[in-house]
């Protein structure tokens, strides 16, 4: 082998920030605040704090290989601390402020961080957490006016106007960056440490065509959290293509998104299902149109295809779903067209596109297997589990001694699904939710989709319950928009001809979905609400 002769620059977070100040330094970034004003500057300006907030973390006595916590929301503080704690080789530690008091302590515990920078509205949160937070020795409040009513916070406005910009010092790029724990639904949530290089190979890998097709003319609006995976890789996906990028803080409701959207000229945003589902019924209720927005990329839980297709045809906005995992950074499967299904006409391009996760991206391999591991055909029928690799995927956990992988250096995600010949994988169940009936698999996802579509219908979510005879059978719970009239015979009558005939749910129940820390439909808890439901019927029906 002879070794290349090509310069060795490390592929650092700052090398990102450094290109958006000299290549796009004024394009705008906006920001919503709580308690304050719309904040506007530029990648210039970002530039500048950022180093301004390293120099500060440093006089703090923090180093490189120390761990940071944030507790924020999509702001531009929030952003600044993307690139100002790994900008020194410092780790950043997200904390996902929708999970219990139990898990952020154990997170932030967990991660060893030495400071705890929060946004004002977490202010009595992290007084509550604070007795409990072993190693934190300062905390800052990401506020101009602190609020805090705890004697030692430091405003994070007036510590970084007393500090100079630093010069980013150069190191290897496999020093871990950013800390994201998963959200821990079953065991204690785990860490997974991305380094520059994965962060930034997949910042690049996000830009691409293939996958969000960024371009300098985009205006970006993260709906997914900064601190849920890093938001997809948009931070930094946007620094690089030269994006403008606007911050929408905490407010995800139909009209806020809306009034950005607007204001700001948003042309592509993206975030879990729930959130774009509010801001359908905002566009219906208020007889608005989508303005600018021009592609939404939605992922974290199935799209409904019905949502995708209303999207297009009525507002002209192109939906890509996305597949991935905090374990994959999280970018796994992006659904965009080729050249080949558009061969086969429009409606192929949107039976695919509109019912798929996605399709195969370069820097993420990806196979399904059968029980005993081997390989399935990519034939869009035989389902198994899908396993993954590549540079941005996790190797193991954080302070885990083990490897995450399996002989053959494959992560298992944990979900069920099927690959075609077009390289689309579509996912039928996560492997805990599986629905066993008789012995056979019944998609949970597949029938939520038709269900969505029914009108009336905000959310539907379906779950195993035991069954006497059958071991598991669907139930489907149905959260309906508040005005709508739907019943379980409507329904049933929407799912009957467009699903298998033993895959009609044995039971339909009308109940508000609870959410998980991500915003995805919580099944463990609705698993355990209807657990005897189905006894409960059948002993009913026996009584009578
Ligand atoms: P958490 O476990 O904290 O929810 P993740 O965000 O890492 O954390 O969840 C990843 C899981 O979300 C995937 O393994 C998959 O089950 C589910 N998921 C993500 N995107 C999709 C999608 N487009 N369709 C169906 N499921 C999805």
């Amino acid at each position: 082998m002879q070794t290349g002769l090509m310069q060795n620059a490390p592929l650092l977070i700052s090398g990102i920030l450094a290109h958006a100040a000299r290549a796009h330094a004024d394009r705008e970034i906006v920001s919503r605040l709580v308690g304050e004003p719309l904040w506007r500057y530029d990648y210039a300006g970002l530039a500048s704090r950022a180093a301004q907030a390293a120099t500060m973390l440093r006089s703090l006595g923090i180093d490189a290989g120390d761990c940071v916590s944030s507790l924020a929301w999509n702001t531009h503080r929030h952003y600044e601390l993307f690139f100002a704690v790994p900008g020194i080789g410092a780790v950043l530690h997200t904390a996902n402020p929708r999970l219990s008091d139990e898990q952020i302590v154990y997170t932030i515990n967990h991660a060893g961080s030495q400071v705890l920078l929060f946004d004002s509205s977490f202010a009595e949160c992290v007084a509550r957490l604070r007795p409990r937070l072993d190693k934190i020795r300062h905390f800052i409040e990401l506020a101009a006016q602190p609020v805090s009513a705890m004697a030692d916070v430091q405003g994070y406005e007036r510590l970084i106007a007393a500090a100079m910009p630093l010069d980013w010092p150069q190191f290897d790029e496999n020093a871990g960056a950013v800390l994201c724990y998963t959200s821990g639904t079953t065991g204690d949530p785990k860490g997974v440490l991305y380094s520059h290089r994965s962060v930034v190979l997949h910042a690049m890998a996000a830009g691409l065509s293939g996958a969000f097709g960024l371009s300098a003319f985009d205006c970006i609006m993260p709906c997914s959290s900064l601190y849920h995976g890093t938001a997809w890789g948009l931070p930094y996906a946007a620094a690089i293509n030269g994006c403008k990028f606007v911050l929408p803080c905490d407010r995800m409701d139909g009209p806020s998104l809306q009034e950005l959207i607007q204001s700001e000229g948003v042309t592509i945003s993206g975030g879990v299902p729930t959130i774009w589902t509010m801001y359908l019924t905002h566009l219906e209720r208020s007889g608005e149109d989508a303005g600018t927005l021009a592609r939404l990329v939605i992922g974290g839980s199935a799209v409904p295809r019905a949502m995708a297709e209303t999207f297009q045809t009525r507002y002209g906005v192109a939906v890509c779903q996305l597949w991935g995992m905090t374990e994959t950074s999280p970018l796994g499967v992006v659904a965009t067209p080729t050249p080949r299904l558009a061969g086969r006409g429009q409606q192929a391009v949107n039976d695919t596109v509109w019912t798929r996760q996605g399709r195969l991206q370069f820097g993420i391999e990806l196979r399904v297997v059968d029980e005993k591991g081997r390989e399935m055909p990519r034939d869009g029928v035989s389902a198994g589990r899908v396993k993954v690799r590549g540079p941005w995927t996790v190797e193991r956990y954080y302070r885990s001694e083990t490897s995450a992988l399996d002989e053959d250096g494959w992560f298992d995600t944990g979900d069920i699904a099927t690959l075609d010949a077009d390289g689309f994988m579509r996912i039928t169940d996560r492997s805990k939710d599986v629905i066993k009936s008789g012995g056979e698999w019944v998609s949970s996802i597949d029938i939520e989709n038709v269900a969505a579509a029914c009108p009336g219908v905000k959310v539907a979510a379906v779950v195993g319950v035991f069954h006497p005879k059958w071991e598991g059978r669907p139930l489907l719970v149905i959260e309906p928009h508040g005005d709508a009239e739907v019943t379980a015979e409507s329904v049933l009558a929407h799912l009957e001809p467009n699903i298998v005939k033993w895959w009609m749910p044995d039971a339909v129940v009308f109940d508000a979905v609870p959410l998980t820390a991500t915003g995805k439909i919580d099944k463990k808890v609705l698993r355990e609400r209807y657990r005897d439901h189905l006894i409960d019927k059948s002993l009913n029906a026996a009584n009578q």
